[in-house]
């Protein structure tokens, strides 16, 4: 794996403890690998470069042909949709008010992405038809989701995922809605950041008896590197809370990773798709986390958490828009010297170290 070395990213993370896990013993334990990615951003280039004029049909699987022997590693892959899928009747669009199509959706459940948290500033940006279709259309693909809702039972009954013995807990919280009201009467249809529903979500969980408890949470300032404040405390309430790993997600950049008392946050997921461009817009992070239960203790630990940086390449040929997601964890033909570099330079900052050379 060269400079994105397994071993590494777990020394990184628990320093005292030798690297060497006996095979044996690991066997014996029930452990599970889950795969998260940040936004899936619809720009209106993204959104068309997937129609085919010949069959006036969309299709978006050849985006992620790199990333799916990737995620068919994992038990469970999970993604931020920023965007509505609210059908062809109420038009496609890119931003500012984005509504894309739901081949989207199913190109990732294609790709192996079992999961899409829906909570983030484009919850309602097609209002309260929008989330609704959103929601009809990944229970149609069979994509599980959590964040907005279309009922308040619906709400009330958590995300719990179930493998090999292993059970995680979903939560999925947004700073806001880009000032569109939530719909009138229906507080329940997106999850905005508020400890006291935070709490019943996590009281349930507990109940539930789930194993570890993940939380995407739409916060931060864009383009920004580096958590902000809020970040930081909210990021703190939520571990005191129950929480066992934050993901963030919205700055539309890479943010840094950290361990704090055995439970992990990654600041910022970043752009999984996007149209964003430079700056590093067009990076974002596969984030892994290898959880152990512990027969003994009768507890699921986080024993290794890695990333494998991923590049957003677009490219143009005889006059039609391609993207594709690079997974920079092997040299590749698609993959330039500057970009696998980038790839190098963003691995370091996610874990806050500096290279160690490798071959
Ligand atoms: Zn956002």
């Amino acid at each position: 794996m060269g400079v994105f070395n397994t071993l590494f990213s777990l020394m990184m993370l628990f320093p005292t403890i030798t690297p060497i896990i006996p095979m044996v013993e690991e066997t014996m334990q029930p452990q599970i690998e889950i795969m998260v990615v940040g936004d899936i951003m619809m720009h209106t280039p993204v959104t068309n470069a997937g129609y085919n004029p010949v069959t006036k049909e969309y299709n978006y699987d050849t985006y992620f042909d790199e990333v799916k022997s990737i995620f068919a590693q994992a038990d469970w892959v999970i993604g931020n949709l920023e965007t509505p899928l609210a059908g062809q009747a109420m038009g496609y669009n890119g931003y500012p008010r984005f509504n894309a199509p739901m081949e989207i959706a199913q190109s990732l459940k294609e790709a192996g992405v079992d999961v899409l948290t829906t909570a983030n500033n484009h919850s309602l940006d097609q209002f309260e038809k929008g989330l609704v279709k959103t929601l009809d259309h990944l229970d149609e693909l069979e994509i599980l989701h959590t964040g907005t809702f279309r009922t308040e039972e619906e709400r009330n009954k958590p995300l719990i995922l179930e493998k090999k013995g292993i059970s995680i807990g979903v939560i999925a919280y947004t700073y806001g809605t880009n000032g569109i009201p939530l719909p009138k009467n229906k507080p329940y249809m997106v999850n905005v950041y508020n400890l006291e529903k935070i709490k019943e979500d996590l009281k349930k969980l507990e109940e539930a008896e789930v194993d570890y408890i993940v939380a995407m949470i739409h916060y931060g300032d864009e383009y920004q590197r580096f958590p902000s404040e809020t970040q930081k405390q909210w990021t703190s309430e939520l571990m005191e809370l129950g929480v066992d790993f934050v993901l963030g997600s919205h700055p539309h950049v890479v943010q840094p990773l950290e361990i704090l008392n055995g439970k992990g946050v990654i600041y910022s997921l970043g752009n999984f798709i996007s149209d964003q461009r430079w700056e590093w817009k067009d990076y974002g992070t596969i984030l892994y986390l290898h959880l152990q239960k512990d027969a003994i203790k009768n507890r699921v630990e986080l024993v290794e958490a890695d990333a494998i940086p991923t590049y957003v390449l677009k490219t143009r040929t005889q006059g039609k828009i391609n993207y594709r997601i690079l997974p920079l964890k092997e040299k590749n033909p698609l993959i330039e010297e500057e970009v696998w570099l980038k790839g190098q330079e963003l691995f370091e900052h996610i874990f806050g170290i500096k290279k160690i050379t490798s071959n």
